[in-house]
């Protein structure tokens, strides 16, 4: 859509081909819901933040910089908040108003919007000649000057980014570095987490190591699943997790130092202690925990909390602290907030995001080797490389 709206107002048609009957349906679930639309950062920052190829990124940042997003969506009417972490969201809290806006700006343009899935681009001469593609009513054809591949990556399928964009690139020539999945969920080997599927803690600690190595610590929410762990916390610590297994520790009472919480139990202890392990630990624990802690502690629950030894109490103070998990992998693609991999970007212009393959052919977005860490740092990539792919696409 940005790409669209840049390549408007130049002697030239612009037109969309999005296979569902209306573009953004995976706009409308960023943010679960909020859209996190941009980072309210330094172009610096930015490319700090992206874990793939942040060098190609350069031309594109500079030119359209978070900054410049948020001008944009002002400028649009969308008012916009920045909240913890820099995280920029509309002031409403809505991905549709965000997704209305861009609707509008593109009518106001004159871009054409027609439901069409892109099945082949046509090229003559060495530059790009048209699209080949299925409307429901049957296949259909369209002549082009310029095509801009923006057809995301393959996550959340549904949405309709499928991954058939890397077919289309890989017809004509481009090499695609297999796609794998980034802020994902994660798998352990441990299988209690099913028995807490849904719990979700807030305000706790995560931390993954890879043996005695720290590779990501940060506080914040996480949830169990059927399948392991997952949750805003986990998703962005997937990110820096590169092979399996890995340790993974969840501290329950990270504003707590040990000493601390070891006194907190104590005076818990001393209110119950003619209760049974297991039932004293109501006002530390959210309750679904309780069994999974008190199995992880290796002390018995049925044993009155007078009888406790110090050594037991110590025990579950670093339990507390570090509850650990093994993590062996990760779901898979389909199931990542986004994908990993993608167009090659050496065979890209990052001055304009032309392939250096065909002429006239563009690239923008997720379909890329391209991807970022969360905090609206991939909106944004699919913003800036939009509007470079869009104001060059044109004659
Ligand atoms: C649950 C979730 C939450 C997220 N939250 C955030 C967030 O808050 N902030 C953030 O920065 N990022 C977030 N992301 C990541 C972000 O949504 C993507 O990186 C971004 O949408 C990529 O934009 P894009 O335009 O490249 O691709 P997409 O947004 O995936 O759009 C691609 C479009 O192309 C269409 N298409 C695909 N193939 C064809 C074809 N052959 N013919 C015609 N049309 C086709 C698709 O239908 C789709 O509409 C989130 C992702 C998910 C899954």
């Amino acid at each position: 859509m940005l790409a669209a709206i840049s390549a408007s107002g130049k002697n030239c048609g612009v037109v969309i081909l999005e296979k569902n009957p209306s573009p953004g349906k995976k706009l409308l679930i960023t943010g679960k819901g909020r859209c996190n639309i941009t980072n309210n950062c330094t172009e610096q920052d930015f490319l700090e933040s992206v874990i793939s190829n942040p060098k190609f990124l350069i031309k594109a940042i500079y030119r359209f910089p978070p900054v410049k997003v948020m001008e944009f969506f002002e400028s649009l009417g969308v008012k916009l908040k920045t909240e913890r972490g820099r995280r920029v969201f509309p002031e409403s809290d809505r991905s549709s108003d965000v997704l209305n806006a861009l609707l509008k700006k593109l009518k106001e343009c004159n871009v054409k919007i027609i439901q069409g899935d892109a099945a082949e681009i046509s090229v003559q001469n060495g530059r790009v000649s048209g699209v080949k593609y299925f409307s429901p009513h049957g296949e259909s054809y369209i002549e082009a000057y310029s095509v801009i591949i923006a057809t995301g990556g393959m996550s959340y399928p549904t949405t309709g980014s499928n991954g058939s964009g890397y077919k289309l690139a890989a017809a004509l020539g481009h090499t695609v570095i297999p796609p794998r999945p980034s802020l994902v969920p994660l798998v352990t080997k441990e299988t209690w987490t099913a028995s807490l599927t849904g719990l979700s803690l807030k305000n706790v600690n995560v931390s993954f190591y890879d043996n005695e190595k720290l590779l990501f610590s940060e506080q914040g929410e996480m949830l169990f699943t059927h399948f392991g762990v997952s949750g805003p916390v986990v998703l962005s610590g997937s990110a820096y997790i590169k092979h399996f297994p890995v340790g993974m520790y969840i501290d329950m009472k990270p504003a707590l130092s040990a000493e601390i919480l070891d006194a907190r139990i104590i005076s818990d202890f001393n209110e119950y202690k003619n209760k049974d392990f297991s039932n004293s630990l109501d006002k530390l624990l959210p309750k679904a925990m309780i069994p999974v802690v008190v199995s992880l502690s290796g002390t018995d629950g049925r044993k009155k909390v007078n009888s406790v030894t110090k050594a037991e109490r110590s025990k579950l103070v670093s339990l507390l602290k570090a509850i650990p998990l093994t993590v062996t992998g990760t779901r898979p693609v389909e199931e990542a907030i986004v994908t990993s991999g993608g167009v090659n970007v050496s065979e890209v212009n990052p001055s304009t995001m032309e392939s250096r393959i065909t002429g006239g052919l563009f690239f923008a977005g997720e379909v890329l080797d391209v991807d970022c860490y969360t905090g609206g740092f991939n909106l944004q990539t699919a913003f800036s490389t939009g509007v470079l792919a869009g104001e060059n696409a044109v004659k």
